[in-house]
């Protein structure tokens, strides 16, 4: 809009909060094959050929794991018997990471994705897109993502905001994001020319962290649109979330707010777990869940009555 050309400067500066720390040591001294990505496919069992092993490090000619990237944690699973604990990539070359697995070159594996997982990671991925629409669309538009996780028991979005959120601005973005869940928008994911989709959508498509390249993938859910390389593929419509919850925010350095979610059955599950543990309370307490609080106050009155009792008595 104003005319410039952004440099190289500026998209290595866009994923530098993004990138993957890894421990390189333990890498190093694997020769870089191509792997052939296929992560994005809904399969979950697969052959492929093994291309290299080193160590508790091994390359496959093909693979449907995720590795981690983007912020989402990567597919776990198995490789013949052997778990695999951690997917990582590195340029165009996949990393499973499986110990004592004994392959060599030229193998062919049987491989099996956790479904489960990877669908949840799916849920939160999305998710993540959705809040960061309704966190902009209630605060301001200065909001802007400044990194985010992706994990199966919750996702998190760091965004750019000078305080912390209000209980009455976290309940608006938790239905803001909700009103998007039940409106079963489609997730469009198409690939476009770079300057095209610069042009058309701007730079705030790169808030992701997104690597642009000649092309980039862009993932449109309603007015939301980002270059994203997690996963989207796995739902179509973002009534398949089930719900988001907004689990809790916080402050985590100067003009950052971390919001912490999660969505679908891993909401209902933290919902039945806070329900379980107001229920023992009411319980021992003797009264009603709604009674809860009230025999909370009363019983903290009567302890400090008590406490001051005693320290008469005695005398300290
Ligand atoms: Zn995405």
């Amino acid at each position: 809009q104003l005319g410039l050309e952004p440099t190289k400067e500026f998209y290595e500066l866009l994923n530098r909060k993004h990138t993957v720390t890894i421990k390189k040591k333990e890498i190093v001294e694997i020769e870089p094959v191509e792997t052939i990505p296929l992560y994005y496919e809904p399969v979950f069992e697969f052959e492929a050929k093994v291309s290299r092993v080193k160590d508790d490090y091994i390359i496959l000619d093909r693979t449907y794991f995720f590795p981690r990237q983007g912020g989402q944690e990567c597919d776990k699973g198995f490789i013949n018997d052997c778990e695999v604990e951690e997917v990582i990539k590195i340029g165009k070359t996949i990393l499973h990471k499986a110990r004592n697995c004994n392959l060599k070159e030229g193998d062919t594996v049987k491989c099996r994705i956790d479904r489960e997982r990877k669908i949840i990671l799916s849920r939160h991925h999305v998710a993540t897109h959705i809040i960061n629409y309704a966190a902009r669309k209630v605060i301001g538009n200065w909001v802007w993502q400044a990194g985010s996780n992706v994990d199966v028991d919750k996702a998190r979005l760091d965004i750019t905001h000078f305080e912390n959120l209000s209980e009455e601005e976290i309940e608006k973005i938790e239905k803001v994001a909700n009103e998007i869940v039940d409106r079963d928008l489609p997730i469009e994911i198409y690939v476009m020319n770079r300057i095209d989709a610069e042009k058309k959508y701007g730079f705030r498509i790169y808030q992701g962290g997104a690597i642009p390249e000649k092309t980039v993938r862009i993932v449109k859910i309603g007015e939301e649109v980002e270059a994203c390389s997690g996963t989207h593929n796995l739902l179509k419509s973002t009534k398949e979330l089930g719900n988001i919850l907004i689990l809790g925010t916080k402050r985590i350095q100067d003009g950052i707010i971390r919001i912490e979610f999660c969505s679908g059955e891993t909401a209902l599950s933290y919902l039945r777990e806070k329900e379980r543990i107001l229920n023992e309370v009411a319980k021992k307490l003797g009264v009603k869940e709604e009674e809860v609080v009230d025999a909370c106050i009363k019983l903290f009155e009567a302890w400090k009555k008590e406490r001051k009792r005693l320290k008469d008595v005695r005398g300290i």
